[in-house]
């Protein structure tokens, strides 16, 4: 039997996991370890190992990783860990992460996700996903209980700033861009500009890709300062 293609009960091959490490070594919240074992998750896979540690230390993150390596979980996870140190220090309401992918579906994947991850937490996280099929105004009505964390295409979320229904300059910590090679080949690169000039002096970012393309380099420029640059190659796992 070849174990490179064994498959977890998460459907995760298992030359994806880092077996030489484990999420408790990584000093998280009691909260986000009964979460990931709830989900599952025994260790993590390589991208999380690598990219946890840095983004809890504060590093922007660019990482290309193929489909199905747990990209999500690897920014996930530092986010709702800083999110609930920042909350024993401050109760004070702002969005603190946003997450931008390229499709409505994805949205709601990743919100889904975010709620797995802070299960344990879900009377201190709010989360909020603004891909859905509601029209702008009712999701201006949601925003009035002013979330945590926001999951949106570039498009509605540059519609909520402008607006207003949605303030980042003061408050936001984290921004990812999540299928970054997708996000400019599906013409969001104006989008991007435009929420970019709504951020505050600094954020940490995160860029997460199955392939550096181009595009993923334009965003790169864009977005990132000195990141951590994670690339697990195919034939190294
Ligand atoms: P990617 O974004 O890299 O394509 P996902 O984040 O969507 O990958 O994860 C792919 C699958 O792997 C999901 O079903 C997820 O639940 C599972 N998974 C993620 N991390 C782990 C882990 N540490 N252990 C087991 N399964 C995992
Ligand atoms: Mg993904």
């Amino acid at each position: 039997m070849d174990l490179r293609t064994t498959k977890s009960k998460n459907d995760i091959s298992e030359s994806l996991i880092d077996l030489e490490c484990t999420f408790e070594s990584m000093g998280l919240d009691i909260k986000i370890l009964k979460a990931v074992k709830k989900m599952g998750f025994q260790n993590p896979t390589l991208v999380q190992s690598k990219s946890i540690p840095l983004s809890l230390q504060g590093k922007d993150i660019l990482a290309k990783a193929r489909t199905g390596s747990g990209k999500t979980a690897a920014y996930s996870i530092p986010i709702i860990q800083k999110i609930l140190i920042s909350k024993e220090k401050s109760n004070q309401k702002g969005i603190k992460a946003v997450v931008l992918v390229p499709t409505r579906e994805l949205c709601e994947q990743v919100k889904n996700h975010f709620v797995q991850v802070s299960y344990y937490a879900s009377n201190l996280i709010n989360i909020i996903q603004l891909g859905s099929d509601k029209s702008v105004d009712e999701q201006r009505g949601l925003l009035r209980d002013i979330p945590d964390i926001v999951i949106s295409t570039p498009t509605r979320l540059v519609q909520h700033l402008q607006s207003k229904a949605i303030q980042l300059q003061n408050t936001l910590e984290m921004l990812v861009i999540d299928e970054a090679d997708l996000v400019l080949s599906y013409g969001h690169k104006e989008d991007i500009n435009q929420i970019k000039s709504y951020l505050p002096k600094v954020c940490q970012c995160f860029l997460m890709s199955a392939t550096l393309t181009a595009q993923v380099e334009e965003l790169k420029k864009l977005v990132l300062h000195t990141p951590a640059i994670l690339k697990l190659e195919e034939d190294s796992v």
